[in-house]
C-alpha cells in the first residue's frame, strides 16, 4: 500500500512520484519497459517573487508571470501573486541514456531520441496530470506550457524565447542555475528536463541556495576555469567569448539532428544535447563546487 502523504508538499511530490512510477507513457517507447526518465525532484517558488518580474522585463513583454499564466487558466478567480506557487520539477535522464549519448560527437543517441520525444511527451501528460490533480482537490493549477497560447517569439535581447520558461521557473525555485551553454545545472546534472504547475496552494517554498547567483553552479562562471561543453557542440555553437549562439544551435538541430532522428527513428521534436554529457556538470553540481552548496545539496 502507498504511504500516506503527510503534508501538502509531500502529497505533491507523491503525485509526481507516482505517476512517474506508474504511467505507462514514462517509457522510452510505446510498449517499452524502459522508463524515459530517472527519478523526478520538485521545487516551489512564490508567485510573487520578485525574480519572475525581472526575467519578463529581461526577455520581453510576452513574457508570462506565474499569476498571468494563471489568470489565462481562470480568468473569474481573483487571486494575489503571492496566494500562488509555481510547483517546478525536474526529469534526469537516466545514466543508460546518458552513457550512449556520451559515445556520440555529431549526432544524438538513439535514447536520447526517444527520451526527447516520447519522453516529452509523457513530461507534457505529467504537466497535465499534476494540474488536473490539484483542480480536482479544490487547489485551481494550470500547466502553462499546456495552454493554447504557449509560443515562441523574439525577444530583443535573446532571439527566439517561449512565453513560460521552464528552465527561468526552474531557477527561481532553486532547481539550478545557468552554465556556459544555457542549460541549467541542478543537483542531479545539465542532462535533464523541466515542467511546471501554478496553482493556488500554500506549500512552503524552497530555499534557494544561490541566492540570486544564475551562474553559481557552472565552473566556467565561478571559477574561470572547464568550458568542457564548448568542444562537445558539433556547430561551434559555444565558446567561450560568447557563451551560447542560439542560432548556430537551432540551425544545426534543425538541418541536421532533427531529420536525422526523424529518419532514423521515427521521432520528432528537437534533440540533440550533446552539450549535456560528458562534463562535469552531466549528473551532478561540478565537484569543485559542492562545497560551497554543502549545507542545501541535500
Ligand atoms: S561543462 Fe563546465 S563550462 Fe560548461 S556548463 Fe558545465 S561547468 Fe559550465
Ligand atoms: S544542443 Fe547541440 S547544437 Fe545546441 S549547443 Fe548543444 S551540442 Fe550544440
Amino acid at each position: 500500500m502507498k504511504p500516506v502523504a503527510t503534508s501538502p508538499l509531500a502529497w505533491v511530490e507523491s503525485i509526481i512520484h507516482d505517476f512517474w512510477q506508474d504511467s505507462p507513457q514514462n517509457s522510452l517507447y510505446p510498449g517499452s519497459e524502459e522508463k524515459a526518465w530517472g527519478e523526478p525532484h520538485l521545487a516551489v517558488a512564490s508567485g510573487d517573487d520578485p525574480l519572475f518580474v525581472r526575467i519578463k522585463a529581461m526577455i520581453g513583454p510576452f513574457h508570462w508571470t506565474p499569476a498571468e499564466a494563471f489568470a489565462l487558466a481562470f480568468p473569474s478567480l481573483v487571486v494575489l501573486s503571492s496566494e500562488l506557487r509555481v510547483i517546478s520539477y525536474v526529469l534526469p535522464q537516466t545514466s543508460a541514456t546518458r552513457i550512449d549519448q556520451g559515445k556520440e560527437k555529431t549526432l544524438p543517441a538513439e535514447r536520447w531520441a526517444r527520451s526527447r520525444f516520447y519522453g516529452e511527451e509523457f513530461n507534457c501528460a505529467l504537466r497535465q496530470h499534476l494540474a488536473a490533480s490539484l483542480s480536482a482537490a479544490g487547489f485551481p493549477a494550470v500547466a502553462p506550457e499546456r495552454l493554447p497560447g504557449f509560443d515562441y517569439r523574439q525577444s530583443e535581447a535573446y532571439g527566439l524565447a517561449s512565453n513560460w520558461s521552464e528552465r527561468h521557473n526552474a531557477f527561481v525555485a532553486g532547481l539550478g542555475t545557468f552554465g556556459l551553454s544555457d542549460g541549467l545545472i541542478t543537483r542531479w546534472g545539465k542532462a535533464v528536463r523541466f515542467g511546471s504547475v501554478v496553482a493556488r496552494l500554500d506549500l512552503p517554498v524552497t530555499p534557494r541556495p544561490y541566492g540570486e547567483d544564475h551562474h553559481a553552479w557552472c565552473l566556467w562562471y565561478a571559477k574561470g576555469s572547464c568550458g568542457a561543453c564548448a568542444p562537445r557542440c558539433p556547430a561551434g555553437a559555444i565558446t567561450a567569448a560568447a557563451g551560447h549562439d542560439k542560432r548556430a544551435c537551432h540551425r544545426y538541430i534543425r538541418e541536421v539532428t532533427s531529420p536525422y532522428t526523424q529518419a532514423t527513428y521515427g521521432t520528432g521534436a528537437t534533440p540533440c544535447g550533446l552539450c549535456q554529457v560528458r562534463i562535469p556538470c552531466e549528473a551532478q553540481i561540478p565537484g569543485a563546487l559542492l562545497a560551497r552548496f554543502q549545507d542545501s545539496s541535500g
